[in-house]
């Protein structure tokens, strides 16, 4: 007997039909004689529907009644698993996150899992109860209902699993596992048995956005055994483990890509002690994150140019900030280009194996295609380019390294 934690996110409860589908999958967890703790997304769409009302009603939101009408969607798909379960003849009761409580901080919209209590829930598991947790919300401080952030509910299964010391926290979606890469790109991307934390993590970061990043960094923190596979049909999916538990480290485990990149040129900045902090102070004070950087010597020491990424979305605060202090900065002129994107090769055994990063710069070379930017980490190489070529280059390095599918 095992204590397992399952989660559905919003394709999977995106109807009455697919909600029974989930009860009858969870049901024969029970009846295998697992403890099954259940965590439930939104019904696929509704989340967005109650971001947009919440706005439409008041661009100027208060943050405490958002969380109260954005949470609403997984208390419905609570409700409804619960009475599916109860339909089979399985013993099941729903959990909102204030009932258990899972308490979090104050931050709304977005907030941080601080505790979660189980007496209540290992008793009921106990006694062979099938527990359906509304994932995505919690208590504040202020006793009002939180929310974990889009795409939260990932976290409240992983925090939960980690509190009920589970076996494992499977993630139901609607794909078979994490990819080598996207396979819309590439027809010969395949399914990984197995990933490392820090491997999906980078991965999720860069924008293969099956799981929430968070979800990722607690799973990894707290050791919990993570298995993201699909409920639509019965494959094994992906685990997400201990780099350890992998035998055969490839050099390169995947390619991602994340075309919400944007890339700024201040040209002339003088080259001096502490420019770089008065330039990067004042983005990271309006809340803007600055991912890859490259500056140049100064061929008469005196100025240089200076390059860096933020994501799309914050490119035109990005430059309006920069535009204020423009005088005390005090850089020639500021050229920006949206038309970017990040390409990254993941993997931890590039940690053990030199040449990975000259083989992606070799084949991105062989077809042609100029690197604007790198940055590099132990576990990963990236480069910015331009984005009509993601394509290719995604088709390329996939092929250079080995992982089209024989
Ligand atoms: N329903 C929430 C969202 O759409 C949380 C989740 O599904 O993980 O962001
Ligand atoms: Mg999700």
């Amino acid at each position: 007997m095992a204590r397992i934690v399952q989660k559905f996110g919003g394709t999977s409860v995106a109807d009455l039909d697919r909600i029974n589908a989930v009860a009858r999958r969870v049901a024969q967890t029970a009846a295998d004689g697992d403890e099954v703790v259940v965590v439930v997304s939104a019904m696929a769409g509704v989340t967005d529907e109650m971001v947009e009302r919440a706005s439409t009603i008041n661009s100027l939101h208060d943050a405490r009644e958002y969380d109260v009408v954005v949470s609403t969607g997984e208390q419905v798909t609570s409700g409804l698993l619960a009475l599916a379960l109860q339909h089979l003849g399985v013993t099941a009761r729903s959990w909102l996150g204030w009932q258990i409580p899972i308490r979090t901080d104050g931050v709304h919209g977005r907030a941080r899992i601080l505790a979660v209590e189980t007496d209540e829930l290992e008793a009921r598991l106990a006694r062979g109860e099938v527990a359906v947790v509304a994932g995505f919300q919690g208590l504040g401080p202020d006793r009002r209902v939180t929310t974990l952030g889009r795409g939260g509910s990932d976290t409240s299964a992983v925090a939960l699993a980690a509190a009920l010391k589970a076996e494992r926290c499977d993630i139901f979606t609607d794909v078979d596992g994490i990819f080598t890469t996207d396979p819309r790109i590439v027809a010969r991307a395949h399914k990984l048995d197995r990933i490392t934390y820090e491997e999906m993590l980078e991965m999720a970061s860069v924008g293969a956005k099956v799981l929430q990043t968070r979800a990722v960094g607690l799973a990894m923190t707290e050791g919990v055994r993570l298995r993201v596979l699909s409920s639509f049909g019965d494959g094994p999916g992906t685990l997400v483990v201990d780099e350890d538990e992998i035998v055969e480290k490839q050099h390169v485990s995947g390619i991602a890509y994340s075309r919400d990149e944007a890339k700024i040129t201040l040209i002339r900045v003088a080259d001096r002690p502490g420019v770089a902090a008065d330039i990067f102070g004042p983005l990271a004070d309006a809340d803007i994150n600055v991912d890859m950087i490259v500056q140049n010597v100064s061929a008469d020491g005196k100025a240089t140019d200076l390059t860096f990424t933020v994501t799309e979305s914050d490119l035109d605060r990005a430059i309006l900030v920069l535009g204020e202090h423009k005088k005390a900065l005090g850089y020639a002129d500021l050229v920006s280009d949206a038309n970017v994107v990040k390409v990254s090769v993941i993997g931890v055994g590039m940690r053990s194996h030199a040449g990975v990063a000259q083989c992606m710069f070799r084949a991105l070379a062989e077809k042609g295609i100029n690197i604007q930017v790198i940055s590099t980490s132990e576990i990963k190489v990236s480069v910015l380019i331009a984005e009509e070529y993601t394509e290719l280059a995604v088709r390329s390095l996939h092929a250079a390294y080995g992982l089209d599918a024989a």
